[in-house]
């Protein structure tokens, strides 16, 4: 009797277990993509090219599809649907953020979550009007005396930081957008390459943190574009689906994430949601995003 044998043996190496604990979204308001990524020479962001790029992955081919406006974009990212909201601050988002479904299913202290500005007008990322999630899952709101000022949000986020230890942070450095709205364009320039001057020094805030080094992931993406030159009022203003005003950008790094990688794959704003709940280990039972699979380092699995 003739006996057939198919041996399959699969060897998994130890999975090793995720690693981030934190993760902090930094949103600057409003560079459009010619004058970060899309600048071949970098010239106003060389802390995000030469310094944090190296250390983790770029999404260069990265896209609000909905609406290009400051409030509206902010809640996408947070919500992971597109939100089309009052820019005004005077409407919430309507699906649950990423704050709610973290405090509702991992944390429920109030000082877990924290939204730090920046534009004063988005505290109403705090929490959603969605009826099973809303003020009792809400983020705490550390507001800024002079919103445009990105060396104050940054000590607004330090401040947070070593007062209330939160796990997951949303920040707007409003500089470059205020910057732009006054039509002058070597203002526009200068704030950006500060706001690019205080991710590295961010950056850094976090790994000298015994609680924070090795343990958070930090995205730092845009809300929104600005008009292309040859549409409407060019930089100064932005709000419609011009190329300039969809394409933003995302970095990624964490001890999760593998460094030194240019991801051109197509990505949505409404990404960043379920790639931050993936990472803290909850759900986003409303989001309309994929997961950015990339971003974790791959599970080694050895065949034989
Ligand atoms: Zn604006
Ligand atoms: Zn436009």
């Amino acid at each position: 009797m003739k006996k057939c044998l198919f041996v399959l043996l699969f060897v998994f190496t130890s999975v090793s277990a995720q690693l981030t604990e934190n993760v902090f979204i930094i949103v600057i308001d409003g560079p459009r993509y010619s004058e970060t990524y899309g600048d071949s020479n970098h010239t106003y962001i060389p802390n995000l090219w030469l310094a944090l790029r190296p250390q983790g992955i770029l999404y260069t081919n990265f896209y609000n599809n909905g609406t290009t406006k400051t409030n509206s974009g902010h809640s996408s990212i947070l919500s992971g649907t597109w939100q089309s909201i009052k820019n005004d601050g005077s409407e919430k988002p309507s699906m649950p953020t990423l704050f709610e479904c973290y405090r509702k299913q991992v944390d429920t202290s109030a000082s877990s979550c924290f939204v730090v500005l920046g534009k004063k007008k988005l505290d109403v990322l705090a929490y959603s009007t969605h009826p099973d999630y809303g003020y009792q899952y809400a983020a705490s709101v550390k507001y800024s005396e002079k919103e445009e000022d990105d060396c104050l949000t940054l000590e607004n986020i330090k401040d947070v930081m070593q007062t209330y230890r939160p796990k997951l942070i949303i920040a707007n450095f409003a500089g470059v957008d205020i910057a732009a709205h006054d039509e002058d364009f070597e203002s526009y320039t200068n704030k950006l390459k500060i706001a690019d001057s205080l991710m590295w020094v961010l950056w850094n805030l976090i790994q000298n943190d015994s609680i924070y080094q090795n343990k958070t992931t930090l995205f730092i993406t845009n809300d929104h574009g600005r008009h292309l030159d040859r549409i409407k009022t060019g930089f100064h203003d932005h709000g419609d689906d011009c190329e300039g005003c969809r394409h933003i950008s995302l970095l990624i790094l964490g001890p999760d994430t593998p460094a030194g990688v240019i991801d051109s794959t197509f990505y949505e704003q409404i990404d960043i949601a379920p790639t931050v709940a993936k990472l803290l280990k909850f759900e986003m039972p409303y989001s309309k995003g994929k997961i950015i699979e990339s971003a974790f380092i791959k599970e080694k699995i050895l065949e034989e």
